[in-house]
């Protein structure tokens, strides 16, 4: 672990002297890939990172074959940014070797590696200081942004620390007393408000009528109205919003339904992605200091949890044009790393050829499709392996300053170290 930690930071720094002789845009491929700016030594004064749930390789290359096409001029904007890697997503759990999403995020944000479970504490338990945390103790505006509810595991590992994902009022509440990040965007409205309390979104709806309130600590949305959050619940209401913070719950828990094709699978977020991320962006970009904002797609690990290639590539495709805002910005805001990145794959998704033979799985290996691959008359099946998560390391794509760190073959904490050391250089 020591050894691999210490071989990466050698090799960042060799990265660093070659760029430092060898320019980066002298480079014709990787300028066609577009390029940052060449302002590898600055500090990253503002820090975007996407996570796609549950997205690895298969994953990113499905979307990319469906939505873009098969040439090498058809990528996604997320495969164009500079620098790339792939990760490791071990956790540290006493009883598992394949991470869950609340380990995994805790590793990116702490730099620990913990137990399945665990939101922003190490494997003793201990509370360790997030990037958001430490990117707001710089005096930057901080921001968490997801398809999923804002208290599930992956947001909530960057600004709460407690020992079970499922405590999702308790990490509510420590969101408003203790990390406070300004925008707060997402689902999850159940778990801020108490039982009995509809809130804005009304109790057993039609798409899911098991959702009602729950929250366990109160009426968290007054508490924040009383701490100076602007709360919104609907489209109208997000583009609307002014001001530093902004708590917008669009949905009783996720921002879809995550079902088998067919049995009331839905992906139609009441505020697309794009533009929850573009109105953080706008809100926090007012800050001399900069901004430190996480944008989650859940939907792609959901999806592939259910075997549902078409809504899991339906939801990539909405992360991409998400990574297209960021790119956007960062090109009017210099000084910005994007990191694009997944925490684990979810499914041991293949992509293959039509076969007669083949296509009989149901079980153990669901075929799933046929998908066409734009541009083309060729057609491609997804095949699942599993309804859970697999130990598959995930690419990681980046660009702006200290992207070249995230080079090579690394682990799921030298992500946090790589951020962090991007934040602080001078
Ligand atoms: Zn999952």
């Amino acid at each position: 672990m020591q050894g691999r930690r210490t071989a990466t930071i050698g090799a960042a720094i060799t990265a660093t002297l070659a760029l430092a002789v060898a320019p980066v845009w002298t480079d014709a491929s990787r300028q066609q890939k577009g390029h940052c700016g060449g302002d590898h030594r600055k500090s990253a004064k503002n820090v975007i990172v996407l996570q796609g749930d549950g997205m690895a390789t298969a994953q990113r290359d499905l979307i990319r074959l469906v939505t873009q096409g098969n040439t090498p001029d058809k990528e996604l904007v997320m495969d164009r940014l500079e620098h790339s890697g792939l990760v490791h997503t071990d956790p540290a759990d006493p009883d598992e070797a394949v991470t869950d999403s609340a380990a995994a995020a805790t590793a990116f944000s702490t730099g620990y590696k913990s137990f399945n479970g665990a939101i922003g504490v190490d494997a003793q338990g201990r509370a360790r200081p997030t990037l958001l945390e430490d990117a707001r103790k710089m005096g930057k505006a901080t921001g968490l942004v997801t398809t999923s509810q804002v208290t599930d595991a992956t947001p909530a590992a960057y600004a709460a620390h407690i020992d079970d994902r499922a405590k999702q009022s308790e990490i509510a509440e420590q969101y408003l007393e203790s990390s406070k990040p300004d925008v707060i965007l997402g689902g999850g409205e159940d778990y801020w408000f108490p039982a009995g309390t509809e809130g804005g979104h009304p109790d057993h709806p039609a798409t899911d009528p098991t959702e009602e309130s729950k929250g366990t600590q109160g009426n968290l949305v007054e508490q924040a109205q009383q701490l100076g959050y602007r709360y919104v619940k609907d489209r109208a209401g997000l583009r609307e919003a002014r001001g530093r913070k902004v708590l917008g719950l669009f949905a009783n828990e996720e921002m879809f339904e995550h079902r088998p094709e067919g049995e009331g699978d839905l992906y139609d977020p009441l505020v697309p992605l794009p533009e929850m991320a573009q109105k953080a962006l706008d809100l926090l970009s007012s800050d001399r200091d900069g901004l430190f904002v996480l944008i989650e797609e859940e939907a792609i690990d959901e999806m592939a949890h259910e075997n549902n290639a078409g809504l899991m590539i339906k939801s990539g495709e909405q992360l991409d044009k998400t990574v297209a805002v960021a790119v956007e910005w960062a090109r009017r805001h210099p000084g910005t790393l994007i990191v694009v990145q997944g925490d684990h794959e979810t499914g041991g998704l293949t992509i293959e050829n039509p076969d007669d033979e083949d296509e009989s799985g149901e079980e153990l290996s669901k075929e799933d499709g046929p998908f066409t691959v734009k541009g083309t008359d060729l057609q491609v099946f997804a095949d699942w392996t599993t309804g859970g998560h697999t130990g598959a390391d995930t690419p990681i794509t980046a660009s702006g300053p200290g992207s070249e760190r995230f080079d090579g073959v690394i682990d799921n904490t030298d992500v946090h170290h790589a951020i962090e050391r991007a934040m602080r250089r001078r």
